[in-house]
């Protein structure tokens, strides 16, 4: 019988409990059958589909809209006892099991998305095999590392500052300690990469690709997720190395709504909320704005998990009646994060933090370790213990 083990390596998780993933996926999906279903998009493709808000946009439109969907995502599957892959891996599982269950097409492509290769073949399937359009492409990926297509170059991402270095707490969930970090303000390449790398550049090709192949239906919408933040993370989110690769991203939203414009298409970007999820825990500082924010809101009733917030936002936003944009036509879900109150509340809240009171009541670090945790497959509502081998995992097909 196989022991699955929480390990981290600062906030970076190293185990997973493939049961567990799987019941988190289950419990995403009824609580998107709770709300009911909505008018959305029927053929659906999601790129960076296997955790956090593209799995949860792949569960809101399949199990809400009654959406096909095609996920591309870049996972690692069991090989051994001590090697059992990612989470994401037996996430795309979880949720094509679901999906078929309900006669929905759910289908996995496990492969790097910024490769031309992958591209095609996407393209191939959904002309074979997929009815021969896409209503709607989400682009959510994130990632540390991108090889560019033409030139076979790596360029690597870094979350650093600009011009100034920075000093603040942050929290190492792994030690659960905190202490003062340092970052250092980025340089030319390290800025250079990170745009390479978490700028719009590969939701362009993207783009591009599937319009040159036709695959594209009149009035497809494509939608690219972005974070804004407020003055308590600007200096080393909106201010820093990520905040330029999201500006960039707003520049390829014009260019492609240019290019999409003969067939009524529209590039959305939505400014999301702050959650937690693999790509935020090695945010440096942010976790600290989390168990700030996360306790006011949560005593506000407005905290929300990703599967909470983007189903909010496909069925009451875009696809509904409530909609709120900014004066630079960005969808704003992100304006219960940055209601006054709120970040008044969180401000005054962390600048009491420390190393003594951080884990108490007084913030929401439970809420954190336990939605990262969940991340994993583990402190998962419902999940009960049962008997796997490495062999069953091995033999489970994506
Ligand atoms: P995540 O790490 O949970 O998911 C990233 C996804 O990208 C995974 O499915 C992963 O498999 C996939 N991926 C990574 N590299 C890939 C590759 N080479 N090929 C194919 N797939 C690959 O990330 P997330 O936090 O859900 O972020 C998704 C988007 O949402 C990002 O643009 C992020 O900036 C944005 N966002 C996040 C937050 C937040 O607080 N987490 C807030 C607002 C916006």
């Amino acid at each position: 019988m196989l022991k699955f083990e929480q390990k981290l390596r600062g906030n970076v998780a190293l185990g997973v409990n493939p049961l567990g993933c799987k019941q988190e996926v289950l419990n995403q999906i009824e609580y998107v059958k709770n709300k009911g279903t909505y008018q959305g998009p029927k053929k659906v493709l999601i790129i960076g589909a296997s955790s956090s808000y593209g799995l949860a946009t792949r569960i809101s439109l399949a199990f809400g809209a009654g959406a096909d969907t095609i996920g591309v995502s870049y996972e690692k599957g069991p090989k051994n006892e001590r090697s059992l892959g990612t989470a994401g891996w037996y996430n795309n599982i979880a949720f094509r099991e679901a999906a078929e269950k309900e006669d929905l097409i759910a289908k996995n492509f496990v492969q790097d998305a910024f490769s031309h290769e992958s591209k095609q073949e996407v393209i191939e399937y959904i002309k074979n095999e997929f009815g021969g359009k896409v209503d709607l492409v989400v682009y959510s990926l994130a990632s540390g590392r991108r090889t560019d297509p033409d030139t076979g170059e790596t360029y690597t991402s870094a979350i650093k500052a600009l011009g100034e270095p920075v000093v603040g707490p942050n929290i190492n969930m792994q030690n659960q300690d905190f202490y003062t970090e340092t970052l250092e303000p980025a340089t030319d390449q390290e800025i250079a990469g990170t745009l390479k790398v978490m700028g719009g550049e590969d939701w362009q090709l993207w783009m591009e690709a599937l319009k040159e192949a036709d695959v594209l239906a009149d009035g497809v919408l494509t939608t690219n997720y972005s974070y804004l933040g407020t003055e308590l993370n600007r200096p080393y989110y909106g201010g820093g190395t990520l905040g330029l690769a999201k500006a960039d991203c707003d520049e390829k939203a014009k260019t492609i709504n240019a290019f999409l414009a003969d067939i009524n298409g529209k590039a959305q970007i939505v400014v999301a909320t702050a959650v937690t999820t693999k790509a935020s825990s090695v945010i440096p500082f942010f976790p600290v704005y989390c168990i700030g924010l996360y306790k006011v809101m949560t005593e506000k009733g407005t905290h929300e998990t990703p599967i909470m917030h983007i189903d909010r936002i496909y069925r009451d936003m875009v696809y509904g009646t409530k909609a709120e944009y900014d004066e630079a036509g960005r969808l704003r879900p992100d304006s219960w994060e940055l209601d006054s109150d709120t970040q008044a509340q969180t401000k005054a809240l962390i600048q009491q933090l420390n190393k003594e009171n951080f884990n108490t009541e007084l913030a929401a670090y439970d809420i954190l370790y336990k939605e990262f945790s969940i991340l994993s497959g583990f402190m998962v509502d419902g999940y009960i213990e049962q008997d796997v081998t490495i062999e069953e995992l091995k033999a489970l097909e994506y």
